[in-house]
């Protein structure tokens, strides 16, 4: 048995600096970024900010709608063959001219997801087989196909998982691949070897999940970006372009994500705070008068029934179900995020997100908000 000793940090241990700044005003702060990657050979550009890959978050409706922003989705991985085909496909189709046109537009923020399972790969290959890899040798209006891929399981430090990255670099050299979850700097270091560009990071802190009730394993997230950006950031891979990461989970507040962006994560990933609106593409349900939509995690119990007949009897659930006031649609909770982002940065004097990081200086806190008349944000 080991202890280690060092402080681990969450986003609520923490506050920023404020530092001169010539910036006057919030528009004047540009969240794009342009990255390439250390092996997948597409570059992307846009705001990095990630709707998760849950059934309730990352759905084609939210990827419409956050790419209205530039932001990024990770398409869940329960959508027919048929349903991911016309998405990420070529659209040749008459119906929703206006509809096809926004895919179009949506699927080049859009992750593929999928899990490491034969049946995983089996749909992937044929999703694959109908829409092709993602095509920029043709006018912009003509784009589609498939550019990101996300691989997702509980437990990144499997060998398995290792293996399944390498054979999937090997057999997919242009996609950009992003992998997870682990939350230390040597696992990053090995997936960044076995092919994967960005590495998702958060164990336990998402708000859907239980795992550090059920199993204890987990990391502070604040502590896990600045170990894991370290490592990813150090590596070059074979494009010359180094390792990335995403900060997966944790996130409550806007100004979380800015301090996950001012410890150097390279993308934000959120589930909670995209859930109940109507791009869940769930039908709201009322009690006492009110609306609400369901919210759960995908190891819930809610989501292996849906999707697996039940929870197996060797395994617990590690997620939970919640029901959420529905908040109507998507786009002015995006722009408070957004909104939040740009004013940290015109706080410490960044004009764009590649300069946060370097101009974020922590306080370590005790406390961080006055909560006399309670702690939400409105
Ligand atoms: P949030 O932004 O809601 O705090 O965290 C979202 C993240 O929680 C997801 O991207 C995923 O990594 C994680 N997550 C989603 N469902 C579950 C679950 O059922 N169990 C666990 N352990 N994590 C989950």
């Amino acid at each position: 048995m080991h202890i280690k000793q060092d402080l681990q940090l969450d986003f609520k241990d923490v506050l920023i600096e404020p530092k001169r700044s010539s910036l006057s005003s919030r528009s004047a702060v540009s969240l794009i970024k342009t990255y390439n990657f250390a092996h997948g050979r597409y570059s992307w550009t846009g705001v990095p900010i990630i709707a998760a890959n849950m059934d309730t978050v990352g759905t084609m409706s939210m990827a419409r709608a956050l790419a209205e922003h530039q932001c990024m989705t990770a398409i869940h991985k329960h959508y027919t063959i048929e349903q991911l085909v016309e998405f990420f496909g070529k659209k040749t189709s008459k119906h929703d001219q206006d509809l096809l046109s926004q895919n179009k537009h949506a699927m080049q923020h859009s992750f593929y997801s999928m899990g490491i399972v034969q049946k995983d790969v089996e749909k992937f290959e044929k999703v694959l087989s109908q829409v092709g890899y993602w095509r920029e040798d043709v006018p912009e209006h003509e784009n589609y196909g498939i550019k990101m891929v996300c691989v997702d399981v509980a437990n990144g430090y499997m060998q398995s998982f290792v293996d399944f990255c390498t054979e999937f670099r090997k057999k997919h050299p242009k996609i950009i691949l992003m992998a997870g979850n682990v939350v230390t700097g040597n696992i990053v270091e090995e997936l960044i070897f076995s092919g994967v560009d960005i590495l998702k990071v958060g164990i336990g802190p998402g708000s859907a999940c239980t795992t550090r009730k059920m199993a204890g394993v987990g990391r502070p997230q604040l502590s896990a970006i600045i170990d894991t950006t370290d490592a990813a950031h150090g590596l070059d891979g074979p494009t010359g372009a180094n390792g990335l990461i995403c900060s997966d989970g944790g996130c409550t507040v806007p100004a979380d994500v800015a301090k996950a962006f001012g410890a150097n994560a390279d993308f934000v990933m959120l589930g909670g705070m995209l859930a109940g609106h109507t791009e869940s593409e769930m039908e709201p349900f009322e009690k006492d008068g009110k609306k609400f939509l369901k919210f759960y995690g995908m190891s819930s119990s809610e989501a292996m029934q849906k999707y697996s007949g039940g929870v197996a009897e060797y395994r617990a659930s590690e997620g939970k179900v919640v029901e959420l006031p529905y908040r109507g649609d998507v786009n002015s909770t995006i722009l408070e995020i957004l909104g939040g982002v740009r004013s940290t940065c015109t706080y410490v004097g960044a004009s764009n997100l590649k300069e946060l990081p370097k101009r974020t200086t922590f306080y370590r806190t005790t406390i961080q908000t006055n909560d006399v008349y309670g702690n939400s944000i409105k």
